[in-house]
Formats: structure tokens, C-alpha cells, sequence
């Protein structure tokens, strides 16, 4: 016999208006418009041609940058090289320790400006930036600076070297972020970089190259090459590349293996994911749809390890979703640069109607829909409310394809094997949740999943001395800790 448990339901007449918050814009810095950083400097683009970053909470344009060709290119891999003979390779490895400690110390004493601009060219809420990317940028080249000189004992007996040039590709959900992923392990086992951001997220990038300035570290030890595709396409094809290291759809990590199949490039993809986040019934139920949220609403569900399905055990079903409604009923969907703000703006208008499109087809295909009633905000900006959708199938293809926005698709289960099985039924492997009072439970599980990070009663923590990486077609390799130095060397 079932017992039907009580549910409580949160009083919807309490006010979740809270005053306007916003983060100050008038400490920051930002050009009209920025070139290519090669050899040091900010260099035209040879096309002439130039592109504009909008604010999508507006629409607006915040500047424009420069389109960088595959002469650019070329131009910023012979810096690249040029610096790896003539400074980088030569330098004592503590040396090269110091420009990155530099280099982090510059971060955090300018972290409010980065986040600022973080959040106002890429949509995401300033908590985030100011909380999260930022100190985390600066805790990775603070940790990869402690390694450059201790490359030996990371490695004993097997007399690491730098590979040479790194061409490094980015995408828009956590520009600097992934910027500080893919520079700070590069540098610090000796190698130069050419980096290419994100089209609609370069500020930060950008704003980094001018520390790299102040911050004196050789020309030509990091080049920032802006533009789209055909830009990192150019850097993947370009012949004296030692290392392809990328972070971006599957899709495209697809064409780049492609590409740098036979060419002797070493290459790592960081691809897609369409993570489980598992409850059971044992677990502390409200602590964790506190991290299902945190896992797929946060961010505007723009994180590749999104807990984006999630399997409840059956007996705790009703109560995990009237819950999850309750809790989406309070997310403020707003001004990314107010603090209150839990959900800002999609980043680009094709990405929102990309979310668009999978939330009709969820519909179509014959799943509960739930949206949040908060307000959004009116005029410009691309917009999207928290959206859940229960008595959805594996079958569904809005459980099995990486949507990349606040979209949940729910189901549940039985037993331990089923959800296995259930959660290990995707092409990808790159995250998972797990939530259980039982640590025994916790790792029968874990062993049996086929995911590279596995989070237990946590969902989303992030550490520079913690290796990060996919199963499957999420991709192979490993950024952070000590496995992220080896992509960067030879032995
Ligand atoms: P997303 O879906 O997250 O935008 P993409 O894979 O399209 O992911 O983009 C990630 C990064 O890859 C961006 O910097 C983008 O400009 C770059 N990119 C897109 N197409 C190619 C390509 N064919 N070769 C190399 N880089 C590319």
C-alpha cells in the first residue's frame, strides 16, 4: 500500500519583488572597439573587417571587434612560436611561475571589473560572475603558477617538456573562466598560445590581454585572435600547431578531430553533455532541489555538466516536483547585473530560439510542461523562464539532446540498476548528481556510471586542483589538477 505523503505548498501570496539591486557599470573600462592581441600589441585585423558583441539584456551593442582571417592567424601562431624560441622555452621555470602569480594577483584586484563585464556581455547573473568565474579564474592560474617549477615531481622520472604552440578554443557560457582553464596549464609547462574567444563573448578575453600588458610577459607568449568559426577553423588547420585544445559543441569538436586527424596535433575536446542528477528516496529532499536547481536553472542552464535530466525515485516523485515548482516559482529571471537576479539573459538570439524550439518540441512530443510565472523582463534581451518537463521518455528528444538552457526533463524510477541504466543511455558522459543519505549507495552508483565528474550531494563546485572532462561525446582529456598539465606536455 502507498502512502500518499503530504505535500506543503509555499504561500504564493508572499512578495518575491525585492528593490532593484543593480552592480555599478561606471568602474569599467571598455573600448568602442578592440583589435587582435599579437606579439604583445593590439594589431588591425588584415580584412579591416570588425563585428559587434551585443548586451543581450538589450540587444545593444557594447563594441565592436576585429575579424580575425586565417592570415591573422598566421600572424599571431609565428608570434607564438617566435616567443616559445626566443623567451618562453628558455626561461626558469619559476620565472615563468612568477608572470602567472602575476598574472592572477592582477586578476583578483580587478575582479569586480571582470565580472561587470562578464555578465553584461555574456547574460549571466553578476552573483555568478562575482562569485563564482571570477575567484575561480584567479585560483586557476594561481594553482597551474605553483606547478611551473615543480613539473619533475608532478612527473617523476619522466622529464616533461613543453609541447610548443597551443591553439586554444573557447566558448560563451564562461568566457574567462574558460580562458583561465586553457591558458594557465599552457604556460605553466612552457608553452605559448594562440587563444580564440567566443564571438559573442570576447570582452573578457580581451581585457585579459591588456593585463598581459601591464603584467610584462613576453610578446607574443599569449595571442587573443578574435572572430567566428572560420577563425578557429584556421587555427585548427594551421601547420605549426603542436596542441588543439577545445571546449564547445559536439559538433564541432567532430570537425576539429576530423581536421586534425593524421596532423600529429595533440588535441583535447571538452564537447556537450546532457548530465542525470539522481535522487533517492533517502535523500534530504529540499537540500537537494536546491542543487537540481542550482544544476540546470543557474546560468540560464548554459553549462555543459547541466544536470539537465533528472531521475527521482518513484515513492518521492510527487513531492521532489511540487517542490522543484515551488522553488522555480521563486527564481528572478532579470537584469543580469542586479544581484537578485537568478537567471539572466540567453546569450545570443539564435541560442534562445534554438531553447525555444526543443520547449515546442517537448511539448509535440507528448511531455508535461511547466513553466515559472515570475515576470521577465519586457523590451529587448532574450529571455527565458525556468521551464520543467515531467512524464517525459527516454525516447523523448528533449532527454536525450543537449538543449543548453533552463530546460529539465524529469522521470522516474525503480531500482539502482534502472536509473543506470536509464542515465548511461545518452551519447554523452560528462557529469552526473547523485543525492542519497547512504555513502554506500553513493558509490555502488558512481562506479557504474558513465560520467567523468560524478557530484554527491553537491551539484556544480568547481575546483582548480580537481581534473574535469567526458566519456563518450563529451569528449577525452582532462583540464585542472594535475591531469590538466599532462595535454600540454611530451615525455
Ligand atoms: P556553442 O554551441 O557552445 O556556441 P561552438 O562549438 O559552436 O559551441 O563554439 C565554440 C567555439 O568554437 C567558439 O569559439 C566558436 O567560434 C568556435 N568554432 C565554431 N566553429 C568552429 C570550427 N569549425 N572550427 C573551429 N572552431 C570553431
Amino acid at each position: 500500500m502507498t502512502t500518499k505523503k503530504h505535500i506543503p505548498k509555499l504561500n504564493f501570496s508572499t512578495d518575491w519583488s525585492y528593490a532593484p539591486a543593480p552592480e555599478g557599470t561606471d568602474h569599467i573600462q571598455l573600448n568602442q572597439s578592440y583589435d587582435l592581441f599579437i606579439g604583445g600589441k593590439f594589431v588591425k585585423p588584415e580584412s579591416g573587417k570588425y563585428f559587434p558583441t551585443l548586451n543581450p539584456a538589450n540587444g545593444q551593442k557594447i563594441a565592436d571587434i576585429a575579424e580575425g582571417s586565417s592570415g591573422d592567424v598566421d600572424r599571431a601562431v609565428k608570434s607564438a612560436r617566435q616567443a616559445y624560441e626566443k623567451y618562453w622555452k628558455k626561461m626558469k621555470p619559476a620565472d615563468r611561475g612568477k608572470y602567472i602569480y602575476r598574472l592572477a594577483r592582477m586578476i583578483q584586484e580587478r575582479a569586480r571589473e571582470f565580472a561587470v563585464i562578464e555578465s553584461l556581455d555574456g547574460g549571466k547573473p553578476i552573483r555568478e560572475s562575482r562569485d563564482i568565474d571570477i575567484p575561480l579564474v584567479a585560483a586557476h592560474f594561481f594553482y597551474y603558477a605553483g606547478w611551473a617549477d615543480k613539473l619533475e615531481y608532478a612527473f617523476p622520472n619522466r622529464k616533461p617538456q613543453s609541447l610548443g604552440v597551443a591553439g586554444q578554443i573557447i566558448p560563451w557560457n564562461f568566457p574567462l573562466l574558460m580562458a583561465a582553464w586553457k591558458l594557465a596549464p599552457a604556460l605553466a609547462t612552457g608553452n605559448t598560445v594562440v587563444l580564440k574567444p567566443a564571438e559573442t563573448t570576447p570582452l573578457t578575453a580581451l581585457k585579459l590581454a591588456e593585463l598581459i600588458q601591464e603584467a610584462d610577459l613576453p610578446p607574443g607568449v599569449v595571442n587573443i585572435v578574435t572572430g567566428a568559426g572560420e577563425t578557429g577553423a584556421a587555427l585548427v588547420k594551421h601547420p605549426d600547431i603542436d596542441k588543439i585544445a577545445f571546449t564547445g559543441s559536439t559538433e564541432v569538436g567532430k570537425l576539429i578531430q576530423t581536421a586534425t586527424a593524421g596532423s600529429g596535433k595533440k588535441v583535447t575536446l571538452e564537447l556537450g553533455g546532457k548530465a542525470a542528477n539522481i535522487i533517492f528516496e533517502d535523500a534530504t529532499i529540499d537540500q537537494a532541489v536546491e542543487g537540481i536547481i542550482n544544476g540546470i536553472y543557474f546560468n540560464q542552464g548554459h553549462v555543459c555538466c547541466a544536470g539537465s535530466r533528472l531521475f527521482v525515485q518513484e515513492s518521492v516523485e510527487n513531492l521532489v516536483i511540487q517542490k522543484l515548482k515551488d522553488r522555480m516559482e521563486t527564481l528572478i529571471v532579470g537584469d543580469p547585473l542586479d544581484k537578485n537576479t537568478d537567471i539572466g539573459a540567453i546569450n545570443s538570439a539564435e541560442q534562445l530560439a534554438k531553447i525555444e524550439s526543443y520547449i515546442e518540441l517537448g511539448k509535440k512530443e507528448g511531455a508535461e510542461f511547466y513553466q515559472s510565472n515570475m515576470p521577465i523582463p519586457n523590451g529587448g534581451g532574450n529571455w527565458c523562464r525556468p521551464t520543467l518537463f515531467t512524464k517525459t521518455a527516454q525516447s523523448h528528444q528533449i532527454v536525450q539532446e543537449e538543449i543548453f538552457g533552463p530546460v529539465l526533463a524529469v522521470q522516474s524510477f525503480r531500482t539502482i540498476d534502472e536509473v543506470v541504466e536509464k542515465a548511461n543511455n545518452t551519447p554523452y558522459g560528462l557529469s552526473a548528481g547523485v543525492w542519497t543519505d547512504k555513502g554506500s549507495k553513493i558509490f555502488h552508483l558512481t562506479n557504474r556510471m558513465r560520467a567523468g565528474v560524478i557530484w554527491a550531494n553537491t551539484y556544480n563546485k568547481f575546483d582548480p586542483t580537481a581534473p574535469f572532462g567526458g566519456y563518450k561525446e563529451s569528449g577525452f582529456g582532462r583540464e585542472g589538477g594535475l591531469h590538466g598539465l599532462a595535454p600540454y606536455l611530451k615525455f
